[in-house]
């Protein structure tokens, strides 16, 4: 049995012009967590307000302030904050206070009790504008008809990941609306469960509806990533094969006319014949091509394409 007392918790809060929340925010957990040992880390994502100033005034030994030289968006900060932290559960939040750190207990005791990786919050009464709203529900729509996963909210900050999951999570770009579905695609096993959300006090919020293309983009991403990263050849190279197929037959049946002595010439069908065994070599070329970066990609960040869950031996393979 896991002794939660005794047990780090690393609460990771990306940050970029919260001047007025840190310190409240500090308060917050401070409060809701008093039975339990943590270690808040803050990563200043290149703010241009008082934020670091607000951070380092609290002079609070559980406080730790990671500084990113420019803005970097906030999954290369929680990146940044999850490769840092040392504890054995690893929970994330949004710095704005919209999030509640009194869920935190229940979602750790949950993640204890049902063995599982990843524990995410539902907001049940959002406090966002509905035009905030839009993207992700589009977002929540074709992930649940594209994946097995049934999270009704992607976007909940407030998070609770055992450490090995949250580590390897390899967040870029601005995969951070989609830990849950990057989570899930390396086989973690994931609960959501209602937490509080509060509207925001101070500050304003960081991104607009600009980022609905975005979102779209990255989703498509993942799916790619998910159906063929170990095969990318398989997609490349079928649909390639498969038009450079349709081209031959279009041009034998252009070349058999011709030899039967009628005019080929400017007939829309010779063109589409030649653009298709073009484009099928081409299609199976960039097949090949990703294959070896996908090779690349494994071996420079010296990862395994398989992810394991636990090793054990002898007895302790019974136990928990
Ligand atoms: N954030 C960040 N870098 C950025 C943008 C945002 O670290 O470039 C942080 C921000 O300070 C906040 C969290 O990410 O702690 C979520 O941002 P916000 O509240 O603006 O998002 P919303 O709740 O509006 O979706
Ligand atoms: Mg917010």
């Amino acid at each position: 049995m896991t002794d939660l007392k005794n047990t780090l918790l690393s609460i990771i809060i990306p940050v970029y012009n919260e001047e007025e929340n840190v310190a409240l925010l500090t308060g917050q957990i401070e409060s809701a967590l008093t039975d339990y040992t943590f270690e808040i880390i803050y990563i200043d994502d290149f703010s241009t307000d008082a934020t670091v100033l607000a951070v380092k005034k609290m002079d609070n030994k559980n406080v730790h302030l990671i500084e990113l030289k420019r803005n970097y968006g906030q999954s290369l900060a929680l990146a940044a904050g999850i490769d840092y932290a040392s504890g054995e559960f690893i929970i994330t939040m949004d710095g704005d206070m919209q999030n509640d750190p009194t869920d935190i207990p229940m979602m750790l005791q949950k993640s204890i009790d049902e063995e599982l990786d990843l524990v995410t919050g539902i907001r049940a009464k959002r406090k966002d504008s509905f035009v905030k709203k839009i993207p992700s529900k589009i977002a929540n729509f074709i992930i649940r008809k594209t994946t097995k996963l049934n999270v009704k909210d992607q976007g909940c900050a407030l998070k609770v990941f055992t450490k090995e999951t949250a580590k390897e999570l390899n967040l870029y770009g601005e995969m951070h609306r989609f830990i849950a579905l990057l989570a899930f695609l390396n086989g973690a096993r994931i609960k959501e469960v209602p937490v509080k959300h509060h509207p925001r006090k101070f500050g304003v919020s960081k991104y607009g509806l600009g980022r609905t293309i975005k979102v779209i983009n990255d989703i498509l991403l993942i799916l790619f990533q998910r159906n063929y990263l170990q095969k990318p050849l398989y997609l490349f190279g079928n649909i390639g094969l498969f038009l450079f197929g349709l081209g031959g037959v279009i041009n034998i049946y252009l070349l058999i006319e011709k030899i039967q002595g009628h005019d080929i010439w400017g007939r829309p069908l010779l063109i589409l014949g030649v653009l298709f065994v073009l484009m099928g070599v081409q299609l199976f070329t960039v097949g090949i091509i990703i294959d070896l970066q996908m090779r690349t990609y494994y071996e420079t960040q010296r990862q395994r394409p398989y992810k394991i869950r636990k090793i054990s031996v002898g007895a302790t393979a019974k136990e928990k």
